[in-house]
């Protein structure tokens, strides 16, 4: 149907002209001109104030991996920059050991950060939201207590003399440019890891939980080397905030220090780099340059943090989306380019069958399924069809493995396909889409397509800090399938666009596009037509067909009787969590019973 125009299109679709890289690059540029010079016009004061943003930015880069783009409320993380702190001046000055040099003593309080980083931060791996920021507050305290009463170490209330700077680093203009080396490199390591998979992996965790699991992204294994490289700054931060101190005191690390590292991301952008950097900087200058307020300093970012919530929700990284300013053509059509598909999805020469042999599930005493059996055959499609509440979803969720059957098994091929674990799916070419799109908003749309490719991964979380070689052909080969799997399903003039301001019905072909970046050997689909007009159903129609004349087996649950009977092989009718008919459409579009208590006759 629409296979003889992709060539020309697929060239004249480009994204927009618009450079999103440029912009950062032009922001990036001012502010080291800026950093660099502030020594040149003006004093001291400003300097000192400078290296202070610099060493908060250290840690508030870490933090923001955390807090921004995991969406994980550390609000304790002065616990971090306390032991750091310490562990830097303890060490320098000779108290448990000979006294060794900063450049030894700083690294030794990273490692330091990165142990307490994890531990601060595995209660994240169970408790929500607010009990785990209470857990972190809780550390916070504890810390300052121990610190406050191991005098024989940290000096107790009098606290130990920070650690000396050795020179050029030990006066404040020398200090001032280490400490602000220190922070860009943090920030070329930190936007390192949010380009790469790890960093649109986090934002999956942070706001589709399910979905990203579904792609293969598992939360555990993902948080815990950002735990670790989150604590490692943080304690590195606190050594050189030692050395902004001559005395460090437990009195130096208070609650509304964390408050300004926690705001600073608020107020600068969830899922962004450079608007916590900005944050960070305003709210280190804030109290300076309102000097009689500096009293109210709680007050005033609490008052910043409710104008930000009320009046600017995305902080000011939604100030700086210059691209997404510019608005969308109104009357959009998606326009799949189904020819593209066997380019990229050539390789299923699978014959693997998918089954299930009298699947029952009980929910309490429901039994939402109760003895199901059926087979998705590769490129065939399957239609699972029946009233609402008669089990289509929950059989997904069990063949996705979000929940264990409590009677019969699962079969890929001979083997069987362990109940559970949910995050191994995708590993074994099961891809699925959901009855409500499970979308990131704030990200581009080829961001959340390029989620999809998480299992693609090889290299690892190192390899993707330091953006060595294999990260970055793997990103690009991820980005380059991810554009082609756009063009097919037809939003591939969209790619840039932040997907919150798309309409329903192309949410569900970016989760199309996404489940398919696994060039899945079955694909699920939850209801993929809800919502679209009759022009996109038939779309979606063809669509579904190329897909599986790639050779993958597809699922199809759906309530378009109309798109089930054109398009499936074989379908399955359910009612009360019971088989009631199944067969080829012909004989499901005859049966009486089906008729009568589901197509209405
Ligand atoms: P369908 O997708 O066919 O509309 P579902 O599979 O969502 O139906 O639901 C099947 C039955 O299981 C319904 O009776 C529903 O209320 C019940 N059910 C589904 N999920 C749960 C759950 N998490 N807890 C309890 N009951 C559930
Ligand atoms: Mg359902």
């Amino acid at each position: 149907m629409n296979t003889q125009t992709t060539a020309n299109s697929a060239q004249t679709s480009a994204p927009t002209q618009h450079h999103p890289a440029r912009t950062q690059l032009f922001w990036l540029l001012a502010a080291v001109v800026v950093a660099l010079g502030l020594p040149y016009v003006s004093n001291d004061y400003w300097v000192s104030i400078g290296t202070r943003a610099a060493i908060y930015w250290v840690l508030i880069s870490g933090l923001n991996l955390v807090v921004g783009f995991a969406g994980q409320l550390a609000i304790g993380y002065v616990a971090l920059l306390t032991i750091g702190a310490y562990t830097t001046s303890v060490l320098t000055a000779g108290k448990v050991f000979d006294p060794l040099s900063v450049w030894l003593a700083l690294p030794i309080a990273s490692v330091m950060g990165a142990i307490f980083g994890v531990i601060v931060g595995l209660p994240a791996l169970r408790l929500r939201t607010f009990y785990f920021a209470m857990t972190t507050l809780g550390f916070a305290t504890i810390v300052t207590q121990i610190a406050l009463a191991w005098q024989s170490v940290t000096g107790g209330g009098i606290g130990i003399p920070g650690p000396e700077m050795p020179a050029p680093f030990d006066d404040n203009l020398g200090f001032y440019y280490l400490c602000l080396a220190f922070a860009a490199v943090c920030t070329w390591l930190t936007a390192n890891i949010a380009r790469s998979r790890f960093g649109s992996g986090l934002i999956a965790v942070r706001d589709a939980e399910v979905a990203a699991e579904a792609c293969g992204i598992s939360k555990s294994r993902l948080l815990i080397p950002v735990f670790i490289l989150a604590g490692a700054l943080a304690a590195f931060s606190g050594g050189l905030f030692a050395g902004l101190q001559t005395y460090v005191t437990p009195d130096a690390f208070t609650f509304e220090l964390s408050l300004l590292f926690f705001i600073s991301i608020l107020i600068g952008g969830r899922g962004s780099i450079y608007g916590p950097m900005i944050g960070t900087i305003i709210l280190v200058i804030l109290p300076e340059i309102a000097a009689p307020l500096a009293a109210w300093s709680t007050f005033l970012y609490a008052f910043l943090l409710l104008v930000i919530v009320l009046a600017m929700p995305g902080g000011i990284a939604v100030l700086l989306d210059f691209n997404n300013r510019r608005p969308l053509a109104k009357h959009r059509t998606v326009a799949p380019q189904t020819s593209l598909l066997a380019a990229l999805n050539a390789h299923h020469s699978s014959q693997k069958v998918l089954g299930l042999q009298n699947i029952v599930l009980t929910f309490g005493s429901v039994r939402a399924i109760d003895g199901i059996s059926l087979d998705v055959k590769p490129g065939k499609i399957h239609g699972l069809i029946g009233p609402n509440g008669s089990g289509k979803t929950t059989t997904l969720n069990v063949i996705s493995g979000y929940y264990s059957p409590s009677e019969g098994h699962l079969t890929l091929g001979q083997d069987p396909l362990p109940p559970g674990l949910p995050h191994l799916r995708a590993g074994r070419g099961i891809a699925r889409t959901f009855q409500t799109p499970r979308i990131v908003g704030e990200i581009s749309v080829l961001e959340n397509v390029m989620i999809g490719g998480a299992t693609a991964g090889k290299a690892n979380f190192l390899q993707a800090l330091l953006a060595l070689p294999e990260d970055r052909r793997e990103r690009q080969a991820l980005k380059t399938k991810a554009l082609a799997l756009l063009q097919v399903v037809g939003l591939g003039s969209l790619a840039d666009i932040r997907t919150d301001r798309l309409q329903h019905s192309e949410l569900r072909f970016i989760e199309i596009a996404r489940a398919l970046m696994i060039s899945p050997d079955f694909l699920m689909l939850d209801e993929p037509a809800a919502g679209l007009s009759s022009d996109e159903i038939n779309k979606l129609g063809a669509l579904i067909k190329a897909i599986s004349a790639c050779g993958t087996g597809v699922l199809l649950v759906e309530h378009h009787v109309d798109l089930i009977f054109e398009i499936c092989d074989d379908v399955t009718v359910l009612n009360l969590g019971k088989i009631l008919a199944a067969g080829t459409p012909d004989e499901i579009r005859a049966h009486k019973e089906v008729v009568n208590a589901y197509l209405g006759g």
